[in-house]
């Protein structure tokens, strides 16, 4: 168990296509430790998802867990933890929705993202099964922002509107829906 270093917005590894993991790496110690601390590194720092560029490998791995009390994003659906490896998404829905987005590569900042609302993914599990999650709403967001991690790409390439893009405070002060 060990938290790792997260790479931040800036970092050349960040911007790289990832490379695929040959199913047989899958049993190895080096990859299974990676999972491990990818899963440490992310509820240490109150994540949904981490990608393996994260913490400076550069493989076709991210995780996904969403739990009901979230604190970074409260209010959403849980979502059992799954790591996904060799993803490729199809757009079930082009329709577009929109969620302000963060990233424990980009401290400190929101963004107003819109992407496809339906997907569907199929991957690999861990013990290199090929498995298939169709996702809607908020998951299909953080499903596409993840395994856009993998491409090099990071939300903020994504925000259209610049104005909408803002430092945590502002987006709480100015943005975050008030109760009631
Ligand atoms: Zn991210």
């Amino acid at each position: 168990m060990a938290v790792r270093p997260v790479l931040t917005l800036g970092n050349p590894l960040l911007r790289r296509v990832a490379r695929d993991l040959d199913p047989a790496e899958l049993d190895t110690p080096a990859i299974r430790r990676l999972a491990e601390d990818m899963v440490d590194t992310m509820h240490h720092e109150d994540g949904i998802g981490i990608a393996a560029p994260q913490v400076g490998e550069s493989l076709q791995l991210a995780v996904i867990e969403i739990a009901s009390s979230s604190p970074r994003y409260p209010g959403h659906e849980s979502f059992a933890l799954h790591y996904f490896v060799n993803p490729r998404i199809t757009v079930l829905d082009p329709v577009e929705q929109g969620f302000w987005e963060g990233c424990l590569s980009v401290p400190n900042l929101r963004g107003y993202v819109e992407r496809p609302r339906r997907i569907r993914v199929d991957y690999l599990d861990l013990d290199a099964h090929p498995r298939t999650v169709e996702a809607e709403g908020f998951l299909a967001t953080v499903l596409q922002h993840e395994l856009d991690h993998l491409q090099g790409k990071l939300f903020v390439d994504r925000v259209r509107d610049t104005t909408r893009l803002a430092t945590l405070e502002d987006y709480v002060r100015f943005w975050l829906p008030k109760p009631g």
